[in-house]
């Protein structure tokens, strides 16, 4: 890794947002919320709460007491969200201070090493809640850091974290990414905005990073997620593993990540189905930076820009078969009120999938909306596959890749299904 960013070369922006209170909140929770902290859940809901003893800003530290008066919790508060609190440690009381998240950031990067030496220099770094950082993932592509919150509750924090993280993961520079919901919250935002770059020297360009010895570009700054979609890396390696031979279709390609896996594995030929045009032509990129692969040179490479429905439909109706077809989908639930329709729109999808694959095909369907169930998300897969007679024989189910941790029911969203298909 190159050059390390010390603290003084922090945004100015950074170091000029107000220290958050000196003075912890203190906190009675009632015994549902109680129960839910024992077993470690890392949020507590406002409507969990008793008695607040005064009211405070997003980042103030909440000390969570139980009935009778136990310490249980301490987190960061967020007055503009229904999670009031996201717990930063739970247990015994102890100082959520610079050596705490030393600590803290020294486990979670121990835990990436066998990556880097696999040939990954993209990964994500702390997952959120699953580890500890309740709304705050960390990912590397390279030399970039591009740290993602979903809550302003952290910025009063980001000067004492930045330089701590900077020491135990040196980088050359660290990139901003806001959620919808915190972007919406301007006022609170100290004039930081998605894409500010905290540290570092500005992006020219997408990023370089290498996963599993192959390059993909990707652009932190407007890139989905944040640019890369690190937790399909065991999937797309699985993808890499099937592919010798085959005519491959990937649907919902964004860059190509499944597509150059397919490649690599010595696929005859690769479709990548995306409607959007950027993602595309950066999945071309993707392919030109890997042409010193001979199986990459030798594989043909198709883009289509089109609505994935739509474009199965005719990829039928042209008689285009093919032996493997991915289906990745972005995610159809983002509310409870979504799920029937997600459910319905995986169902259309396995069955298009199906009419364009050959007998014997494999079919890999994967689901990222955390509010559809692994189990309804299978059966939803298998019913639609039974109903157009061509039944699925499953080789695998599996999630997310081993840099997204599951510390928490909601923190599962991925699934995936590897199954071949009369
Ligand atoms: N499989 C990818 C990630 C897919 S993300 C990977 O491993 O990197 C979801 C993708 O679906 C995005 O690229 C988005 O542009 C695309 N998308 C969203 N709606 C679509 C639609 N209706 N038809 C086709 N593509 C769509």
């Amino acid at each position: 890794m190159s050059s390390h960013v010390s603290a003084p070369d922090l945004s100015p922006l950074l170091t000029a947002i107000p220290a958050p209170d000196a003075e912890n909140i203190t906190l009675r929770v009632d015994r549902s919320a109680e129960r839910a902290l024992r077993k470690r859940h890392p949020w507590l809901f406002e409507d969990g709460i008793r008695e607040q003893q005064r009211e405070g800003r997003a980042g103030d530290h909440a000390v969570i007491f139980d009935r009778n008066r136990n310490f249980l919790a301490i987190g960061l508060y967020d007055p503009g969200s229904s999670i009031r609190v996201r717990i930063l440690h739970a247990g015994k009381p102890t100082p959520v201070d610079a050596d705490f998240f030393r600590k803290r950031f020294r486990k979670l990067a121990a835990l990436r090493e066998p990556l880097i030496k696999k040939g990954t220099d993209g990964y994500r770094l702390i997952n959120g809640e699953n580890e500890g950082m309740p709304g705050f993932t960390l990912d590397r592509y390279a030399d970039s850091l591009v740290l993602k919150l979903y809550t302003p509750a952290w910025l009063p924090h980001l000067s004492l974290l930045i330089p701590l993280l900077l020491e135990v993961q040196p980088a050359e520079r660290l990139v901003l990414r806001l959620s919808r919901e915190v972007m919406q919250r301007k006022d609170e935002l100290f004039g930081l905005s998605d894409g500010t770059i905290l540290c570092g020297p500005e992006l020219a360009g997408p990023v370089l990073f290498r996963e599993n010895g192959l390059t993909f570009e990707c652009d932190p700054l407007r890139g989905q997620k944040t640019g890369f979609f690190l937790d399909q890396r065991e999937n797309r390696e699985r993808v890499g593993n099937l592919a010798c031979g085959k005519e491959v279709l990937n649907v919902f390609s964004y860059t190509g990540g499944f597509s150059l896996y397919a490649a690599r594995g010595g696929a005859k030929k690769v479709v990548s189905l995306d409607i959007s045009k950027p993602a595309l032509a950066a999945a071309e990129r993707n392919f030109a930076l890997n042409r010193a692969e001979s199986q990459v040179r030798a594989t043909k490479h198709e883009i289509l820009l089109a609505d994935a429905f739509k474009g199965l439909q005719e990829l039928a109706e042209q008689k285009r078969r093919f032996d493997l077809v991915i289906i990745d989908p972005p995610s159809f639930a983002k509310k409870q009120s979504e799920v029937k329709n997600a459910l319905a729109a995986y169902e259309r999808l396995v069955r298009l999938g199906i009419r364009v694959l050959r007998s014997g095909g494999h079919l890999v369907m994967a689901s990222c909306s955390a509010r559809v169930s692994a189990e309804e998300f299978f059966n939803v897969v298998h019913d639609a596959a039974q109903k157009v007679g061509r039944p699925i024989d499953e080789v695998s189910r599996s999630g997310h890749a081993v840099d997204h941790p599951v510390g928490f029911p909601e923190g599962e969203y991925l699934k995936c299904l590897f199954g071949i298909v009369a």
